[in-house]
């Protein structure tokens, strides 16, 4: 459907890191032809750095229609809206692209011109795969399902900036194991800080590795209890949330031994990177967000309550605490091996 005679297919992306990963496989189609990426300012060095002909429009939650006479501009001769939201709908629709796809959500049907059907309730099919059927509607051929990336030798350099030493040693010290006790969505999805730090601990002091913990500026409280969690039990650990961007987490994750996460966007980034990766879920569905690949373990505890999709709990967050320390040591020692 898109791009005759070099007409670009413009590509609205997910405002979450995690779907944007999971996204991934489409991105790297779309980006065979001429592209219009529009999609957070956060994101646009993950891409641009790996499709540097992709035209990418940064946009912002707080000027969400500024981006209307770039759009005109590009003269898209389609949109593809892998987000469900009215306003990406809206945007497109008000910026004269004459073909819009996406699945019919929060009432928008009137605004797309290719509603696709959902194969199943929402939340209820892989995300990954939901994402495929959009592909298929705006006819990009398509690979895998399942997304693969690999970090950019700036993206290594960056996360060896974060670390501040030299990468590429031989020997325990060079080696460490990614702890990410944040998650942006919100403390329902957060393991915690004092249980990584543990887990961290005993997976990486008796091998001599290190703990590093990665997060936003935001998750400090928490990246502070791992790292106190972990040099209580005899681990060296350092704290650089808040001082990696997007390419410095890249790096830092390709280069992990393992990494302990939430169902976050660092989960499905180390998956994409092929790490060993430890996944806590909570109030959120594995079948509908977890990497299916052999080298991620996902520890749900299958709560009678969950998911229920909060953000926060009101009766203690049973869910996160019936997944102990030990099945996330437990779990990593099975893919160290
Ligand atoms: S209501 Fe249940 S599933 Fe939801 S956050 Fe609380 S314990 Fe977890």
């Amino acid at each position: 459907m898109p791009a005759p005679g070099g007409v670009p297919l413009l590509v609205r992306l997910p405002n979450w890191l995690g779907d944007l990963v999971l996204a991934w496989p489409v991105v790297s189609a779309a980006a065979v032809g001429p592209v219009v990426f529009v999609g957070p300012a956060a994101f646009e060095t993950l891409v641009r750095s790996r499709f540097p002909r992709a035209t990418y429009l940064g946009w912002s939650r707080a000027r969400r229609y500024a981006l209307l006479g770039a759009i005109r501009r590009a003269r898209p001769c389609a949109a593809l809206l892998l987000t469900d939201s009215l306003s990406s709908a809206l945007l497109v629709a008000l910026a004269g692209v004459p073909q819009r796809i996406g699945y019919a959500a929060e009432g928008r049907s009137l605004l797309l011109t290719h509603r696709v059907p959902r194969p199943a309730p929402a939340r209820t099919t892989a995300r990954a795969a939901e994402y495929r059927r959009l592909a298929d509607a705006a006819g990009l051929a398509m690979g895998a399902v399942e997304p693969r990336l690999d970090a950019t030798e700036s993206e290594r350099r960056a996360a060896a900036g974060a670390l501040g030493e030299r990468r590429g040693g031989e020997g325990g010290a060079d080696r460490y194991v990614v702890v990410a006790p944040g998650a942006a969505y919100g403390p329902a999805k957060q393991w915690g800080g004092p249980r990584f730090g543990e887990a961290a601990a005993a997976l990486a002091a008796p091998r001599g590795w290190r703990v590093v913990v990665v997060g936003a500026s935001a998750d400090r409280p928490e990246a502070v209890a791992a790292v106190a969690g972990a040099t209580a039990r005899g681990a060296e650990a350092i704290d650089v949330t808040g001082r990696t961007d997007l390419g410095a987490l890249t790096g830092l994750l390709a280069g992990a031994s393992l990494v302990l996460t939430n169902d976050s966007g660092v989960m499905h980034l180390a998956a994409a990177l092929r790490r060993p990766t430890v996944a806590v879920f909570g109030s959120t569905n594995p079948v509908w967000t977890s990497s299916a690949a052999p080298w991620v373990a996902n520890l749900y505890a299958g709560y009678p309550c969950s998911p229920c999709y909060r953000r926060t709990c009101a009766i203690g967050y049973g869910c996160l605490r019936a997944v102990d320390v030990a099945q996330a040591v437990e779990a990593g020692e099975r893919l160290l091996a």
